[in-house]
């Protein structure tokens, strides 16, 4: 099995990346912010909880976020990998996912971080939010708010998997494509 982590701060192009890395790898994509905006819109509990932190670029709490990702992995045994993006984010999640893939025997292969300067995300973000529909989009606080949330509580995470020998950064800016071409070539070389 690969068992990818795709990593980067919001914005750096993470969902568009995994759409297509899943078709080339047959993996199955689990988003840890796609899930949560599927319980927002259906007005779930857990979505209602979650709201109240996305909606101000703060971060669910790790036992929310760990249970509903534990679920979906639990629901798809049978696959060749996962691709997780957005998760973890802080390194109790990472422990926790080392645990739940240790579990099934597997562990996580490496974990790839999208590279993109603070300015190109905010840019991207702005623009993401004119047709998104997302609130954490549309407000250059927030989304300023979720870059310092990435790099105090998520950067640690890149350096959990770095001190295991298993994190790689990847240049993240440029087409889609040239970016696709060097996230399959740290793949291929797993
Ligand atoms: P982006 O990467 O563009 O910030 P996501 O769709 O991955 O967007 O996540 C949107 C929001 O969902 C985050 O700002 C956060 O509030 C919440 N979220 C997603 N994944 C996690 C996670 N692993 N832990 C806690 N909160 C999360």
């Amino acid at each position: 099995m690969i068992n990818l982590i795709l990593f980067g701060p919001p914005g750096s192009g993470k969902g568009t990346q995994a759409s297509k890395l899943v078709e080339k790898y047959s993996l199955l994509h689990i988003s840890t912010g796609d899930l949560f905006r599927y319980e927002m819109g259906n007005d779930t509990p857990l979505g209602k909880e979650a709201k109240s932190y996305i909606e101000k670029g703060e971060l669910v709490p790790d036992s929310v976020t760990v249970g509903m990702l534990r679920n979906k992995v639990e629901a798809n045994p049978d696959v060749a990998g996962y691709i997780f993006d957005g998760f973890p984010r802080t390194t109790p999640q990472a422990e926790a996912l080392d645990e739940l893939l240790s579990e099934k025997d597997q562990a996580v292969s490496s974990l790839i971080m999208l590279d993109v300067p603070d300015e190109e995300l905010v840019k991207r973000l702005l623009e993401r939010g004119k047709t998104s529909g997302r609130k954490d989009d549309a407000d250059e606080n927030i989304i300023r708010n979720r870059i310092e949330v990435y790099k105090s509580e998520t950067t640690p995470v890149f350096d959990y998997y770095a001190s295991k020998g298993k994190a790689v950064k990847v240049h993240g800016v440029g087409s889609i494509e040239e970016i696709f071409g060097r996230l399959c070539a740290e793949i291929d070389k797993l």
